[in-house]
């Protein structure tokens, strides 16, 4: 059986945040606002796997108001969800992410990224997909104000 999930997830930047995204600590003026870490990519790809589970959103999961996830490692997070997916008959299949912000440029970060996140979801690096894009300099994102992300997961039942 297949269940598949949607994860999406914005952040602000501003100046004297750390800029963390898939586990990658990148290089950038601004940083992401946040309780945790603020790991946007890490936070939608979260989202979907709860998704794909029907089990709410990583706000249920790890509260805002919680001082335990204060400055959290997302994939900390990630990977107690993924422990609860593993706990019902869970694998994930695959995974696919778009990362949106205008600078910097995250490309060299990718692969980086990708290994990371699939050694926490536990699948081999193909199946692990980030894509990384500018806001065209419009909207917030395009104005260097805020990072946001959209993640896909499949999982199957094994
Ligand atoms: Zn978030």
């Amino acid at each position: 059986m297949y269940r598949i999930g949607i994860g999406h997830d914005t952040h602000r930047l501003v100046e004297g945040r750390p800029l963390v995204l898939g586990g990658v600590r990148v290089e950038s003026e601004r940083g992401a606002e946040g309780h945790s870490d603020a790991d946007a990519l890490a936070h939608a790809l979260t989202d979907a796997v709860l998704g794909a589970m029907c089990e709410g959103d990583i706000g249920v999961h790890f509260p805002d108001k919680d001082p335990r996830w204060q400055g959290a490692d997302s994939l900390q997070l990630l990977a107690r969800v993924m422990w609860l997916a593993n706990e019902r008959g869970y694998r994930v299949v695959n995974a696919d992410a778009t990362v949106l912000i205008e600078r910097p440029r995250l490309r060299p970060y990718v692969s980086e990224m990708r290994e990371k996140l699939a050694e926490v979801l536990g699948v081999e690096i193909t199946c692990v997909s980030v894509k990384a894009k500018s806001g065209e300099g419009l909207d917030a994102v395009g104005e260097g104000l805020a990072v946001t992300a959209h993640a896909v997961v499949l999982l199957e039942r094994t």
